[in-house]
């Protein structure tokens, strides 16, 4: 498993900086957010450290599924129904982590477009 030493969410997966964990697998991580925007708001990651959306090939999109099954059975588990799913990549996106991460935003109406 790759993995960036100065990487915020690698050292959360590792178990170093301290998280409110939802949900583990081998692949993957979730946890809430510590800056929520919704009542219900959790980021989950891939435990290998790709940077951002960017970087998604035919190597690794199998993360990517994996991530995303994980948020289906996370929300089935929370009983949340509707959400949504945001990706930020690069810095004009909004992006301030360097490791691949999901945004799931739930419990409150959602504005479209999106700030
Ligand atoms: P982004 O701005 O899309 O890169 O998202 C990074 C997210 O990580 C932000 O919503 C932050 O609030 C969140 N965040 C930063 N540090 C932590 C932490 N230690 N634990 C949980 N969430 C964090
Ligand atoms: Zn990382």
């Amino acid at each position: 498993m790759h993995r960036d030493e100065n990487c915020l969410f690698c050292k959360i997966i590792a178990g170093e900086i301290p998280s409110n964990k939802v949900y583990e697998d081998d692949l993957c991580y979730a946890f809430y957010d510590i800056e929520p925007q919704a009542p219900v708001h959790f980021l989950v990651v891939p435990k290998e450290h790709i940077c951002c959306a960017a970087a998604i090939n035919g190597e690794n999109s199998g993360l990517v599924a994996h991530c995303f099954e994980a948020i289906a059975k996370i929300c089935r588990q929370l009983d949340v129904d509707s959400y949504r799913v945001v990706n930020n990549c690069g810095d004009q996106a909004g992006q301030t982590v360097k490791h691949l991460h999901f945004h799931v935003l739930a419990g409150r109406d959602m504005t479209w477009p999106p700030g």
